[in-house]
């Protein structure tokens, strides 16, 4: 089958590689669509989290692996012992790999697992025509729900379950800072979980109309000063929760400045460095951080939004490709005009 192979940075290369076969308690799955993840796009640039020279602690893998975790398809193959699914059942995955031992795992929180591993990361993953994955890990496709719009389930669901651990925020002002697939998938969360006012700060007008659309505000802040924007949209008061989508110190610097007393940050982004902390500006206030990996069942959530037709998940997807176009067309074009991209997908299969 082909698949898109990583060996290194910039080093994707598209090979045919042996299928899968579904171990006990797995299925392989013929992929249709997959998206590509800013986690993929670190892969390609650097810094990776792909093991390279000490075989991953849960799975034991090293590159060279295909990677890819956001997909969806149908089964073609159920493992033994696999109960509840057939054969061309519509699904999706949760790419999340764990020990199911760990106190994490035994608590119900195995995407904090003490091993965690992430299907395309650690594991060869779905940017191929075919992937093995774990039948605990599936989600149906709702038959109103197509197989292109299924993958954007993954990322909106990385934005409920950080919604979700925030608790309570009804009625909060809420800032986004990074308008990027994670950013709009923490807007739709919180607009679903209630929050007064939203508004998102960005780079650029690319994601203005789209924000506007969803009953939010929009400021770019090339042009304008976050802070002042933050303090006239709430009269004075600043945001009761901000989310951090960026990772990068000047983010994170400017989320802190918009926070009233007693609010709450989400960290989001992926920092390739360690930022520092105004920790006494955020301590004056009793601010409190949060931060989130991942998701649990909110993959099955996402898509009940989708089905009810509370999100349009067509919309977020500003391109597709191919598995032979997915380098140049894909990867490079994120490089050169990644602000223009809100999710790039993959046609792998009918
Ligand atoms: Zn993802
Ligand atoms: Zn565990």
């Amino acid at each position: 089958m082909k698949a898109a192979v990583w060996h290194g940075y910039k080093d994707l290369r598209i090979s045919e590689v042996p299928a899968p076969k579904a171990k006990p308690g797995h299925v392989v799955i013929k992929v249709a669509w997959a998206g590509i993840c800013g986690t993929d796009r670190h892969e390609y640039t650097g810094p990776n989290f792909i093991p390279v020279t000490k075989p991953h602690r849960l799975t034991g893998k090293l590159a060279p692996l295909t990677i890819g975790h956001e997909f969806s398809g149908t089964i073609s193959e159920l493992g033994e012992g696999v109960t509840g699914w057939n054969v061309s059942d519509r699904v999706t995955a949760n790419g999340t790999l764990c020990c199911g031992k760990c106190e994490m795992c035994l608590s119900g929180r195995y995407n904090v697992c003490e091993k965690l591993g992430f299907l395309g990361v650690n594991l060869d993953g779905a940017f191929a025509d075919y992937v093995e994955v774990e039948a605990a890990r599936l989600f149906t496709i709702p038959e109103n729900v197509t197989l292109r719009q299924a993958i954007i389930a993954e990322p909106v669901a990385c934005g409920i379950h950080s919604t979700r651990l925030l608790g309570d925020i009804t009625d909060e002002d809420v800032v986004i800072v990074g308008p990027g697939i994670i950013g709009i998938g923490c807007f739709l969360a919180a607009k679903l979980a209630g929050a007064a006012k939203i508004m998102v700060a960005g780079v650029g007008e690319d994601r203005k109309a789209l924000v506007e659309s969803y009953g939010g505000s929009y400021i770019d802040v090339m042009k304008t000063d976050l802070k002042e924007a933050v303090a006239k949209w709430s009269d004075g008061k600043n945001a009761g929760v901000v989310y951090e989508c960026v990772g990068s110190q000047r983010t994170l610097d400017s989320c802190i400045s918009v926070m009233k007393p007693g609010a709450k940050l989400m960290v989001m982004g992926v920092f390739e460095k360690p930022p520092t902390f105004p920790m006494n500006d955020f301590q004056e206030g009793e601010r409190r951080m949060y931060s989130s990996q991942a998701h649990l069942d909110e993959i099955g959530v996402a898509l009940d939004y989708f089905s009810k037709g509370d999100i349009n998940a067509d919309e977020l997807i500003t391109r597709e490709v191919t598995l032979d176009t997915l380098v140049v067309d894909g990867f490079e074009e994120l490089i050169k005009n990644g602000p223009k991209h809100i999710k790039i997908a993959i046609k792998i299969n009918d």
